[in-house]
């Protein structure tokens, strides 16, 4: 069969491994150039967990060998208080048991290089899709060019699917998105002396009630931080002075660590927490049957780890739905919408959890080791 995928992210890539080893021809349409011919992205989270769910899909096409070598596990947690003290919370009683570090532009290289080089799979760069029509499987994208004839169109386009985009405007589909008052924006922790600043071994949070910063190590010795704040207090540091007086009171140790900290405040974008449902994911016509995984069916906040573990998921799921059907990817994208279920879950638990680390993991009870219960 032939398929096409709109978008070459962590997920799309991921997806046609999948679908080439089942024997189909996958061309792959991404909007941007060739990342492997660039640098990493800024405003995204340069790197992030990887986790079980993840790697579970990863190893079922033998590459969670060579992405692992390339990550840093975090076998827990540790809390940096307002006064500096430190708290280590192991993940697991089982300190072999971790979640992993991972480059998101080095991943996504790796699994373009892994999806480009298997027979059947075409990726085309620099095409935008702009239009979609699913009773002819007409594809239009940036700058004129079409595609007639798809008859399995899969999203994996992310948060703001374009693909998604048409399925909105069809009657019987559903769609919601919940902004956050809260943005995020990343800076650094470079490497000191030539070694990690803090211990690379676990991520890094610095609970403040309201809002929160966390940082995750990178291969470089370099950490990411990731600043989850409201609105207001991002758009009130406006000047190098507030910047660091406002650190200097609410992150000292880490102000320290932090050379570059006014510069980079002032420079990155702040990005936007945004959950995302959609019903159904998919929608079959005579002419082509449409689907939706990823963020593109189910974006949801970051502060469970879990949005590219739950897209890699759905690459097992889809999998597993068309072998059931005998790859009829009608019946076999019917199918998979029994795991709106589990995502829903996931989104739930991942808002949830932007209380429990900005807050409840730096509460005395939680640091005595007696976990007090979501209210
Ligand atoms: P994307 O990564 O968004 O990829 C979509 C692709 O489609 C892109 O390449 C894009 O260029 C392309 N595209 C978009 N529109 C078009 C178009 N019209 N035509 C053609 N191509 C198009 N997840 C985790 O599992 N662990 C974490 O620790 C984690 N941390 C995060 C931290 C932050 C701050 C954020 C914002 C997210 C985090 N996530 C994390 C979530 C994770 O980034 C996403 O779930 C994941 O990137 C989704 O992958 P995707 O391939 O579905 O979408």
């Amino acid at each position: 069969m032939e398929v096409t995928i709109v978008g070459a992210g962590l997920v799309g890539c991921l997806l046609a491994c999948f679908l080439a080893r089942r024997g189909h021809h996958v061309t792959l349409y991404e909007r941007r150039p060739d990342p492997r011919e660039q640098g990493p992205d800024r405003g995204r989270s340069i790197n992030l967990a990887m986790s079980e769910r993840g790697i579970d899909a990863l190893r079922r096409l033998g590459l969670d060998g060579k992405v692992l070598d390339a990550a840093l596990p975090m076998a827990g947690r540790v809390m940096h208080a307002q006064d500096g003290a430190l708290t280590f919370q192991p993940y697991s009683a089982d300190r072999t048991q971790a979640i992993n570090s991972i480059g998101r532009a080095a991943l996504n290289r790796e699994l373009l290089d892994v999806a480009s080089a298997l027979p059947g799979v075409e990726v085309r760069f620099g095409h935008r899709l702009t239009g979609l029509d699913e009773r002819t499987g007409r594809l239009e994208f940036e700058h004129g060019e079409v595609a007639d004839g798809a008859r399995v169109v899969i999203g994996a386009d992310g948060a703001f699917s374009a693909v998604r985009a048409r399925l909105q405007q069809l009657p019987g589909v559903s769609f919601s998105q919940d902004y956050l008052d809260y943005g995020y924006k990343e800076l650094s922790i470079p490497a000191k002396d030539g070694e990690f600043a803090l211990d690379p071994g676990a991520l890094h949070i610095w609970p403040r009630g309201r809002s929160m910063m966390i940082a995750l190590p990178n291969r470089d010795r370099s950490f990411t931080c990731t600043l989850f704040w409201p609105h207001e207090t991002l758009a009130a540091l406006d000047t190098p002075q507030r910047i660091s007086a406002y650190f200097g009171e609410h992150y000292s140790d880490a102000v320290e660590l932090m050379p570059g900290l006014a510069a980079d405040f002032r420079a990155n974008p702040v990005g936007h927490l945004v959950t995302m449902r959609c019903s159904p994911w998919h929608v079959t016509t005579e002419a082509a049957t449409v689907g939706l995984v990823g963020d593109a069916a189910h974006a949801i906040v970051p502060f469970y780890g879990q949005g590219a573990n739950c897209g890699f998921e759905d690459c097992v799921e889809l999998d597993r739905c068309l072998d059931e059907t005998g790859d009829d990817f009608p019946a076999a994208l019917e199918l998979f919408e029994r795991r709106r279920a589990d995502t829903d879950v996931i989104a739930r638990l991942a808002l949830d959890n932007f209380v429990e680390m900005r807050d409840r993991v730096g509460s005395r009870v939680f640091l005595a080791g007696k976990r007090v219960e979501h209210t």
